[in-house]
């Protein structure tokens, strides 16, 4: 029988990057994976492709803006699904391959099977064959992450009714694609296929779409997308999922009762995720599960069973890689005796699409909701020098401060680049700025970072230059 120090189940970025800074800290590491790739949703089925997707499909959408830049292209510009859907398919292998050399780096001992407690120390790994062996542990980290959630009356088929991990694969653009859930992965994925010519319908229950986020996203990202002709049905409650050969009908009733039929060929169900504790057996080591689906777990991420540990989308909190990721390292560091720390406020939240949208810390209508006193300082894109050299003008950024102290509370931006310029927002904010602090750091000219210098000039006593 294996005897390990800490056993993680489950090979996503909350478990793997756990098991690199376990074994960094000197304990001897197991990660068990039931699929044969490394790597989680994110990898596989998640973060990553979708980004190649976005990637590939943006490069096609751009080609329509080359004339305006002097570039003439004479002859037929085609999309090629299959060899795009096969490039994403070699950049998830890369990174999974990445994962795997990480882990043989490390000197973590992957187990291939699917785990499941046999006490609160030790877990049996199943494989494909049927074959099991049983790991001893002292600690064991639960990272078993999310899989698709759908709603009751909608039975997924796989496709014509699909799930992300099917949008992902595609046999063919989609005549008419209709999403039903306007929230990050919905979106995304639209976005893609609307690039490459699909009619896209998105339809909400929310009144908006992104309906985490704040307003002012939501309502420029709404713009920007209907101007690239994407349709929305906002408040709206899909009731009927119906198929029939190749067409898709969706119905759905707005906030008076008035039903609205939208015909398509493919309908992606992104309603959002669910925690994956499927065959975990979470209740032979006396790991509680609350009505969610959730692994419950305390400021430790310690779960009802004391050397049981638990990280990521399976645990309460928002369903990102990032957050996993700094999950798994608390977890590593606090079994190694560490006073590790996550503010769960500064976990930026980013949607791919072009423009990108990007946040951190607290909405307007948080802000508004608990009655803090604040202002704020919003900056537009097309404003700046480089925005109009590059042709990405759409957006800006909006600075939220509290009124008395100038601590910056909230940065909302949408934009070229945004998924990127967020970090320093990150930054400032985990080192309590104070918008003054921002608009006194002399940021490059040209770039759109500037638009960051810009509001937060703006938040404090609307002092923008440029506008
Ligand atoms: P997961 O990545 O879900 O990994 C869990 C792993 O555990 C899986 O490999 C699973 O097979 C394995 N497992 C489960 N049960 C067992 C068992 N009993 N035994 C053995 N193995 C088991 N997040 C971002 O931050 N940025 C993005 O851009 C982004 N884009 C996304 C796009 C899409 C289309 C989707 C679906 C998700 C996206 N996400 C994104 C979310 C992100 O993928 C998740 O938040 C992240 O993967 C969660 O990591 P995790 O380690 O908790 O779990």
């Amino acid at each position: 029988m294996s005897q390990f120090d800490v056993t993680i189940i489950g090979s996503g970025p909350g478990g793997y990057v756990s098991a690199i800074r376990c074994a960094q800290l000197g304990f001897k590491t197991a990660i068990i994976e039931k699929y044969s790739t490394l790597g989680g949703t994110c990898l596989n089925v998640g973060c990553i492709p979708s980004k190649a997707l976005l990637a590939s499909s943006h490069h096609y959408e751009e080609l329509q803006h080359f004339a305006d830049h002097g570039i003439e292209v004479s002859g037929d510009v085609k999309v090629n699904l299959q060899k795009m859907i096969d490039r994403k398919q070699a950049v998830v292998d890369q990174t999974s391959g990445g994962v795997k050399y990480l882990m043989d780096k490390n000197k973590v001992a992957v187990f291939e099977g699917v785990g499941s407690f046999e006490s609160a120390t030790s877990v049996k790994v199943t494989k494909n064959d049927g074959s099991s062996e049983v790991i001893e542990s002292k600690y064991i980290i639960v990272a078993t992450g999310s899989k698709p959630s759908s709603l009751p009356f909608i039975s997924i088929d796989k496709e014509r009714i699909i799930t992300s991990t099917e949008a992902l694969k595609l046999p063919e653009v989609p005549k008419h694609l209709v999403i039903i859930g306007g929230g990050v992965i919905g979106i995304e994925l639209g976005q893609v296929y609307l690039r490459l010519g699909a009619q896209v319908s998105v339809v909400e229950y929310m009144d908006r779409i992104i309906p985490g986020m704040d307003g002012a996203l939501s309502k420029e990202l709404t713009k920007v997308l209907k101007k690239q002709g994407m349709k929305f049905y906002t408040s709206h409650k899909v009731k009927e999922v119906t198929r029939n050969g190749n067409a898709v009908t969706v119905k759905a009733d707005d906030a008076k009762g008035n039903e609205i039929a939208l015909e398509g060929d493919y309908c992606l169900v992104a309603v959002g995720r669910r925690p994956y504790t499927d065959g975990l057996n979470a209740e032979k080591a006396g790991v509680q599960i609350n009505e969610r689906g959730q692994v419950v777990v305390n400021d430790h991420l310690q779960t009802t069973a004391s050397n049981v540990y638990a990280i990521g989308d399976v645990i309460r909190g928002a369903m990102l890689a990032h957050k996993a990721e700094e999950e798994g390292v608390l977890v590593a560091e606090y079994l190694a005796g560490q006073k590790p720390h996550i503010d769960y406020n500064l976990i930026p939240g980013v949607v791919y699409t072009w423009p990108e949208v990007a946040a951190v810390g607290k909405t307007e209508e948080q802000l508004k909701a608990d009655g803090v006193a604040y202002k704020s300082g919003s900056f537009p894109f097309k404003a700046l020098g480089r925005a109009r050299a590059g042709g990405d003008i759409d957006g800006f950024v909006k600075i939220l401060a509290d009124s008395k102290t100038d601590e910056v509370l909230g940065v909302h931006m949408i934009g070229a680049r945004c998924a990127d310029l967020i970090a320093e927002a990150v930054t400032a904010m985990e080192f309590r700025a104070s918008a003054e602090d921002i608009s006194r750091m002399s940021h490059a000219h040209p770039t759109f970072a500037e638009a960051i210098k810009e509001a937060a000039l703006a938040a404090t006593d609307n002092r923008a230059l440029h506008v």
